[in-house]
């Protein structure tokens, strides 16, 4: 099928994509990597009469500023694999990044665009939830920095507001002392995730747990915090005991729902398994 007819601007600054937006009104809509838009106007599940190109806005971009990495929108989920700064200062990203899709996708696909299309098992709205995450955003109102955790709303709803869009994403820069592991359960190799686990853990000097951060994807209209779970760990060494109570908290701490792809029962379930997992991995890892 194809996509209903539309118009193209092409916007050279964030100020003038907020223009275009405010101006085309509810018919208009960003395009970035177009990953997941195009699919979805062919499918005329999205039909806008206006498309805002906003890959002239910026230029993907990561940067170390004041203990944070500081990453453009229109970064690309291959630069996310492969930059030098992301290993080093925030490497869960590029532990996430390679479940994306296929080399196709993480080419073109970008940061911005996975955050503001919010899908529930997207790889990347995990992993910011889990890294407390700060979303920057301009809007007819001006800028706004938003918290992960706020940003996403539900299925494919952010806290964005009519005509804002995503401008870049501030990541913490990790600690001495934290480890981190992204883990996904996948039926094939590209296939969105039937159940993922983003954990950042930083350990005191004694290898106990003093700050703990969880994450799930695939198991409810957003990407959910497993705080109750993340309580489990604190001041407690991450061994197997510790780890397998925090992966049934976290069971308990969901209701997913049936898929074509699994059950609720089996997600749930392998949410257990893979916190268990993830917690031993990051935990493995702190410290190094
Ligand atoms: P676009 O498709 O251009 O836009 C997506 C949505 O976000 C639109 O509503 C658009 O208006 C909005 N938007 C885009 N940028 C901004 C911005 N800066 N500000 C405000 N709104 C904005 N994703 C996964 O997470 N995991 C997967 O396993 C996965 N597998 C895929 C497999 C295939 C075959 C394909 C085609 C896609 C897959 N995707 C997957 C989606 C992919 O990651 C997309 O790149 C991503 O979801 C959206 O990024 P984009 O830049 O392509 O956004």
């Amino acid at each position: 099928m194809y996509a209903a007819p539309f118009d193209y601007l092409a916007a050279t600054s964030w100020e003038e994509a907020v223009r275009l937006l405010q101006e085309g009104g509810d018919e208009a809509k960003v395009i970035a990597g177009g990953q997941s838009l195009v699919p979805m106007m062919t499918l005329r599940l999205a039909t806008p009469r206006l498309l805002v190109d906003v890959g002239g806005a910026d230029r993907p971009r990561i940067s170390l500023v004041d203990g944070h990495l500081d990453i453009s929108a229109l970064t690309r989920h291959a630069d996310l694999e492969r930059s030098a700064e992301v290993h080093s200062s925030c490497p869960i990203l590029a532990e996430a990044a390679p479940f994306i899709g296929n080399v196709r996708v993480r080419h073109r696909g970008t940061i911005g665009g996975s955050l503001a299309h919010a899908d529930p098992a997207g790889e990347l709205p995990c992993a910011a939830v889990a890294l407390g995450a700060t979303v920057r955003t301009l809007g007819p109102e001006g800028e706004r920095r938003i918290a992960a955790t706020d940003f996403f709303d539900t299925y494919f709803t952010t806290a964005l507001a009519p005509a804002e869009v995503v401008t870049a994403v501030e990541v913490p820069v990790i600690a001495e002392r934290t480890g981190w592991a992204f883990l996904e359960l996948l039926r094939r190799a590209g296939d969105f995730a039937v159940v993922e686990v983003a954990a950042v853990l930083d350990l005191d000097s004694a290898g106990r747990c003093e700050r703990v951060r969880l994450a799930a994807g695939g198991v409810a209209e957003r990407p959910v915090e497993l705080a109750d779970a993340a309580d489990a760990l604190l001041g407690e060494r991450p061994d197997e005991r510790a780890a397998a109570e925090a992966g049934r908290r976290a069971a308990a701490a969901v209701q997913p729902g049936a898929t074509v792809h699994a059950s609720g029962d089996y997600r749930r379930e392998m949410l257990g398994v893979f916190v268990r997992r993830a917690v031993l991995a990051a935990a493995s890892r702190a410290g190094r």
